[in-house]
């Protein structure tokens, strides 16, 4: 078929392009099974991670799947805050991490239904920043054209900014009873927000919530997270690998994600 043939000819082109820090596995020593942030010796999860148990039972994202590592003072981590500038967004920034969400939702999205137990997503949630700048999120705005998901809004709750989990951080703008929901943001530093958000999604019904970040973020001088930054090397994006990678005969061809590369 001559546009299947295209399309695949599109997708190879952008992940040539692609340069991440992939995500190391779950299982590694030193590696929280949760976030792929640092963990102590002999724990599976990170502090944070472990904090997140705060919210509350059944509250928790059912799936973290980090794209890659946001290693400070790297390009890959000023363009996680270029592409938002404002009001001057990076178009750069913009275009290269639009092409990096694209291609993993259309590569691995079934890994990450499948590793938070949900059929293919129905709705589609950004974690909000607090910073109040105007209009949608940068990241919302930039993604939905393209993954033809209704959007589940979330409102951050006034007087209830902060660093902690906090179940009432932000308010789903209506219930959704049942829905499966694709949460995107683009840095997880202690996930805090990103489970807080998950949260309020639940507490409106949602029965599945899956966290797909674009950059974990490590901070090489900070010294719970050197070993791991010492370890991290930008590699050419593989559509074989990711943080959740199933065997290859364990996903269904059904639960692909197709985001529409032209965003018409
Ligand atoms: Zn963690
Ligand atoms: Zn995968």
């Amino acid at each position: 078929m001559p546009g299947s043939t295209t399309a695949g000819a599109a997708w190879f082109t952008l992940r040539r392009r692609i340069t991440i820090y992939p995500p190391e596995p779950a299982g590694r020593p030193g590696v929280c099974a949760v976030c792929r942030g640092p963990s102590r010796t002999g724990y599976a999860r990170c502090y944070q991670c472990a904090q997140h148990d705060l919210l509350g039972p059944g509250l928790l994202a059912d799936a973290v799947v980090p794209i890659s590592y946001s290693v400070k003072g790297t390009a890959f981590a000023a363009s996680l805050w270029r592409y938002k500038s404002w009001p001057s967004p990076d178009p750069a920034a913009r275009a290269s991490l639009l092409a990096l969400l694209l291609t993993f939702l259309h590569d691995h999205g079934r890994c990450v239904w499948r590793h938070a137990g949900m059929p293919a997503p129905g709705r589609l949630a950004v974690v909000p920043t607090g910073c109040g700048r105007p209009g949608p999120h940068p990241l919302l705005e930039l993604a939905a054209p393209y993954l033809r998901l209704p959007v589940a809004g979330l409102v951050i709750r006034p007087g209830e900014q902060g660093r902690d989990p906090n179940p009432d951080r932000f308010r789903a703008e209506r219930a959704w009873p049942g829905a499966s929901v694709l949460l995107l943001d683009d840095s997880w530093v202690s996930g805090a927000s990103a489970q807080s958000a998950a949260a309020a999604l639940k507490r409106a019904g949602a029965r599945h919530v899956a966290v797909v970040v674009l950059g974990r973020h490590v901070d090489p001088s900070d010294r719970h997270s050197a070993l791991l930054a010492a370890r991290l090397t930008p590699s050419r994006y593989d559509p074989d690998r990711c943080a959740v990678h199933p065997s290859p005969t364990s996903a269904s061809p059904t639960d692909t994600m197709t985001p529409d590369p032209s965003g018409s």
